[in-house]
């Protein structure tokens, strides 16, 4: 470090180089790779399957996140690494592709690596074990379809998705565990509410997950609309609304005002008076603008001029526009004062107040109405429509929440979620989607394979056979990482790994049965499809092929250079 001093004579630091930058090469790049994806399997591996734990992780600003979801776990832990940062991007994809399988694609991945570790202290070159991968990876897939069975359901009977659902969420946080049955059947509901069956096709984005703190679990329900976190403006203004019909603003509800500021100096009569026919004008021009203003209310005719009363009757009339043309609910983006409150509430007419901007275009989309930026531009096809609008207040407390049903133009739902602490809410929302995306997968696609690592057993087997035709190490290192998933899930209800995995892999090949697995939960039958433990083919391949991709492209880095610490 030097100082030196700029031609004007301010001081600055010169900071050498860091020529001294760690290197690793060869062997020893790809051994510390390998430990550190290991490292990161090693941390989810024990929250695999239904008696897995959750962990505990706080941010530096001091929230607390209990989690038992892969994705989730590794996004909130703050990974230095740079091949712990491939696992978190790992779990990432799985999670946007299927949205499921997070913690299985990192254990599979971890196992692999560790697999490979072993052939490369056997002197197997890394090009060789990423190529035995790559086959036995696509052995595994082909395999994996080949025991896939397809699954039928229809939308009369919706049991077998409410099934699958419930295994998904079976492996979430206990308190999930507990109510998985009707959380299950509200993501199912949800699902097929915004599914369009015959293109198989699902818009996740019309269901929205939301939670409010209060009440139990068991409360959580289906909304077939939209909510909105906010009240009527007036505490005597209509708790409900039937048919409701809504001006959906972003401006104030208020006359306009000039968007420049002018200094008009009054000094003589004359110019008073033109200012006053001004002021008259613009505000006959307004009442021109109100088609109820002819049919004879109000305030026409005769009116005199104060600047207060000015203001007061344009309130007035933008008042009686709005209801005119038809509106019997306004969702202002802005607020409005108490004057223009006690108009509103006195001639009944609904209004909430400080609507957020993309609430504001929910509400929009949802009940096919338009965001309407001034009063003029007001007309009645611009008005959103909702079979029902009601506001709900929530036990002792003053929370109050609106909820806008039956939209005109959408079907976009909301799950709403209740719950005793923040962190449970957050979970269950995160055990929700993945369910969410199991039922949306099934919709697209809908072959499945069994779980409970039956499926992983019989890839292995069948990867086992095909090692015997080729040669090579790799192939039957692929087939004993497969068998770590069952593995995890043996060892994670307690079970003995070793001995429960040989006798489930030998029943499977005795019985020619692709269908045993671990029973975690102690049912009494490791038969999955007894047990109704399923899973998605897409989901599961697609765990194989990413983790086969990553820990490729680990077993090809032979060096790494990094900055050394000083
Ligand atoms: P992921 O985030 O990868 O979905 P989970 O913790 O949800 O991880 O565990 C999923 C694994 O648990 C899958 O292999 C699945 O087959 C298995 N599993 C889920 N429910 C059961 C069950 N009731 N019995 C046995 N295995 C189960």
């Amino acid at each position: 470090m030097a100082l030196a001093f700029d031609e004007y004579g301010r001081p600055f630091i010169i900071l050498k180089e860091q020529d001294q930058k760690t290197r690793l090469r060869g062997i020893e790049a790809q051994k510390a790779n390998i430990s550190a994806g290991k490292a990161v399997a090693r941390i989810l591996r024990t929250s695999l399957g239904p008696k897995g734990m959750d962990k505990m992780l706080q941010s530096p600003d001091g929230d607390v996140t209990i989690t038992n979801d892969g994705a989730t776990i590794l996004e909130q832990m703050d990974v230095d690494n740079q091949i712990a940062k491939l696992m978190v991007e790992l779990s990432r994809s799985q999670d946007y592709e299927i949205g499921d399988g997070t913690t299985g694609v990192v254990v599979m991945a971890g196992a692999l690596l560790e697999q490979a570790e072993h052939l490369l202290e056997r002197g197997i070159h890394p090009i060789r074990i990423a190529e035995g991968y790559e086959m036995a990876s696509r052995i595994d897939v082909e395999h994996l379809e080949h025991i896939a069975q397809k699954f039928d359901f229809a939308p009369t009977n919706i049991e077998p998705l409410v099934q699958t659902c419930m295994t998904t969420l079976s492996s979430k946080m206990q308190v999930v565990n507990r109510c998985k049955r009707p959380l299950a059947e509200i993501s199912v509901k949800a699902v097929l509410s915004v599914a369009d069956l015959e293109r198989k096709d699902v818009n996740l984005d019309l269901i929205k997950v939301e939670g409010k703190l209060g009440g139990k679990l068991e409360d959580t329900e289906l909304i077939y609309g939209i909510t909105v976190d906010k009240d009527m403006s007036h505490p005597q203004m209509p708790k409900q609304i039937q048919d409701a019909k809504i001006a959906i603003l972003t401006c104030p509800f208020e006359p306009p005002k000039p968007k420049t500021k002018h200094k008009v100096d009054i000094d003589t009569v004359e110019k008073f008076q033109t200012l006053r026919q001004q002021e008259q004008k613009y505000f006959d021009d307004m009442v021109q603008k109100c088609k109820w203003f002819f049919s004879g209310g109000g305030v026409g005719g005769r009116y005199w001029y104060t600047p207060l009363q000015f203001w007061g009757r344009q309130l007035v009339l933008i008042l009686m526009f709005v209801q005119d043309v038809g509106a019997t609910l306004v969702i202002c983006q802005w607020g409005f004062d108490d004057e223009a409150n006690h108009l509103l509430m006195h001639r009944n007419l609904p209004a909430v107040r400080w609507v957020g901007g993309v609430e504001l275009e929910l509400i929009a989309i949802a009940t096919g109405g338009r965001i309407v930026p001034r009063f003029q531009e007001l007309t009645p096809e611009k008005l959103g429509r909702a079979g029902l609008v009601r506001e709900k207040s929530f036990g002792t407390t003053k929370d109050k929440m609106l909820y806008i049903e039956h939209c005109a133009n959408s079907r976009a739902v909301t799950i709403f979620i209740r719950g005793g602490n923040k962190m449970m809410i957050e979970e269950t929302k995160r055990s929700i989607h993945d369910a969410l995306c199991v039922a949306r997968n099934l919709i697209r696609n809908n072959s499945i394979v069994y779980g409970g690592g039956s499926a992983e057993i019989s890839c292995s087997i069948a990867v086992e056979a095909a090692a015997d035709k080729h040669p090579g190490y790799a192939i039957r290192a692929f087939a004993d990482a497969l068998d770590s998933v069952p593995m995890a899930l043996a060892e994670n209800s307690g079970l003995q790994p070793i001995e429960t995995l040989s006798a489930v892999k030998s029943q499977q090949i005795k019985e020619n049965n692709p269908h045993f697995g671990i029973d975690c939960n102690d049912v009494g039958t490791n038969d999955m499809r007894e047990q109704n433990v399923f899973e998605t083919l897409i989901g599961k391949q697609q765990q194989i092929l990413l983790a086969t991709q990553v820990v490729k492209m680990i077993l090809k880095i032979d060096d790494v250079i990094s900055p050394s610490d000083f």
